[in-house]
């Protein structure tokens, strides 16, 4: 789950530079990587798909969070075919899938 309070990889942001108050990045960027000790980067995807690593002071505004979306649609168990809704994979036994509600079967 992303924290809409935080700014996280794969949220879209606008990325302003403090001191001169202007933009380097053209558009919304996507978070590739936030950091996470002194002397770490940012590094950022401009629309135009540039990788760009700034150490420098800039202010960040979050545009959009990253979607919560699941990997598949549909998961299901590969011994009994049942469908289980989204989710981020399938199961190859049902003893893995014990306690989940069947949505397809
Ligand atoms: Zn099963």
């Amino acid at each position: 789950m992303s924290d809409s309070n935080k700014i996280e990889v794969g949220d879209m942001v606008q990325v302003n530079m403090d001191a001169a108050g202007m933009n380097f990045i053209r558009g919304d960027a996507e978070v590739l990587h936030v950091p996470q000790a002194t002397g770490d980067s940012w590094h950022f995807k401009t629309s135009e798909g540039v990788i760009i690593y700034t150490n420098e002071p800039i202010t960040i505004y979050l545009r959009s969070k990253a979607e919560d979306k699941p990997g598949f649609d549909m998961v299901s168990c590969s011994q009994c075919g049942c469908g289980f809704g989204p989710g981020e994979n399938g199961y190859s036994h049902c003893h893995d899938h014990q306690g989940q509600k069947v949505i397809e079967d």
